[in-house]
Formats: structure tokens, sequence, C-alpha cells
């Protein structure tokens, strides 16, 4: 049976950390494409430093070319907050009820998971992969660490034999890479070549994005 697998972010802008490790998750899954889904007002944080529309058109710009990566713009097109509940649910009807559907978070989401708008609804409505973050630890007594043991599956192919459910702990290589560090570069006028596609890097600069001096495209 396909599986479907999303990856949600602020991607603001997306960078070589979020890109590769879609790509390792997608390649261990047995190479499975992998939906990036921009949100559009994350329901944790304050503003973004770009709009929707411009994180949309970055991701666009990072991923030609790549079979394994895609986009989901649907919490964009959604009015309001960004859950993750809806997001599965409306996905869960699309691709009706026995299709693998897989959640890629990492451990510095998946640690703060019980805070999340119905959160015991979403592994009734996917399975879930645990990305490790080097840094970032799960409270040991805590409801994420408890639903980890309860639902642990240790092999890819377990999240086949069925639709949602199970939790996947993977540990692929994790580029230091932090979306806020590269605002905090580009807005003190240093420069975040080689942290995001060189692509990525001319859009911001030719829409002046985070504090960017606006260069013209020739
Ligand atoms: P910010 O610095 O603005 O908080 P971020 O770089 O952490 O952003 P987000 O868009 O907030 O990126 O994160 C989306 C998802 O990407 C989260 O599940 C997060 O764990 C993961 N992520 C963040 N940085 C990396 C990285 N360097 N490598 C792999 N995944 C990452």
């Amino acid at each position: 049976m396909a599986m479907h697998v999303i990856y949600g972010g602020t991607f603001d802008p997306v960078h070589h950390g979020h890109l590769r490790l879609a790509l390792e998750v997608g390649e261990r899954l047995g190479k499975v494409p992998v939906s990036l889904v921009p949100c559009h007002i994350p329901p944790h944080r304050g503003d973004t430093g770009a709009t929707a529309a411009q994180r949309l058109h970055l991701l666009k710009v990072a991923i030609t070319d790549e079979p394994l990566l895609r986009i989901d713009d649907r919490e964009l097109r959604r009015e309001g907050a960004s859950y993750t509940a809806d997001t599965l649910r409306q996905l869960r009807k699309e691709l009706g009820s026995d299709v693998p559907l897989v959640m890629v978070v990492g451990t510095d989401a998946f640690a703060g998971f019980d805070s999340w708008k119905e959160w015991e609804q979403i592994i009734h409505l996917a399975h879930i992969i645990v990305v490790r973050r080097p840094g970032s630890e799960l409270d040991p007594a805590g409801q994420p660490a408890r639903l980890l043991a309860e639902r642990r599956v240790w092999h890819p192919g377990d999240l086949e034999g069925s639709a949602s459910g199970c939790i996947l702990e993977m540990d692929p290589p994790w580029l230091d890479i932090s979306a806020t560090g590269i605002r905090e570069r580009i807005g003190t006028g240093r420069s975040p070549r080689y942290l995001v596609p060189d692509a990525v890097w001319e859009e911001i600069q030719c829409k002046g994005l985070y504090g960017a001096c606006p260069v013209k495209k020739f």
C-alpha cells in the first residue's frame, strides 16, 4: 500500500537541514515521496519573517527537479491557524482509511506534542516518525515519551502494516542549521550561502526578504 508522508514546518525560510532530512526519510522508507507542508499561522509562534506566499515560493524554488520532494500548501489555503489534527483529518478523508499516513517531526517538536490541539487523536489518524534532534531530549516522565513507549516500532517497514498508530524513531544525520540563524545572518548583512540552496538565496535577495538588500536579477 502506498504511503503518504508529510513533514510540516514554518519553512521561514526552507534550508538544507529541512531538505536533507526530508530526502533521507523518503529514501529510508523505500523511496517514498515526502510532502512539505508549510503552515500558515503557527499556533505556537508569533509572526513569521516572510509572508505565506513568499515562503511557499521559496519552497518551490528549493525542490525543483527533486522527484522525492513535494509541496502540500493546504494549510496556507485554510483560514486561520493551522492545526495538525485538522490537516491529518482532511488527508485521511482524501486517502481513505487504509493508506498509511505518516507525519514527520523533530524531537524538539515532539517534546511538546501533548500541547498540540487534539494530540491524543493524532495517533489514530497517522503514524509518527520522530527524528532525533541533537540537544533535544524527551522528558522521560512526560506524555510524549509515554506515548512513544506504547506505540514504538523499530523498522520503517512496520509502518506499512497499518494506516496509523505507530511511532518510529529515526536518526538521520542532522545538519546544524536553523531558519532563525539564517534570518539573523541575513538581517545583519551576512550571507546564508551554503545553508540554503543557491536558488533560494537568489530569490531572497531578489525580493529583499528578511532584510536582505534587494539585488537585480540579470
Ligand atoms: P526556526 O529556527 O524558525 O524555529 P527551523 O529551522 O527550526 O525554524 P521549522 O520550520 O520551525 O524550522 O521546523 C520544521 C521542522 O523541521 C521541525 O520538525 C524541525 O524539527 C525540523 N527542523 C528544523 N531544523 C532542522 C534541521 N537543521 N534539520 C532537519 N530538520 C530540521
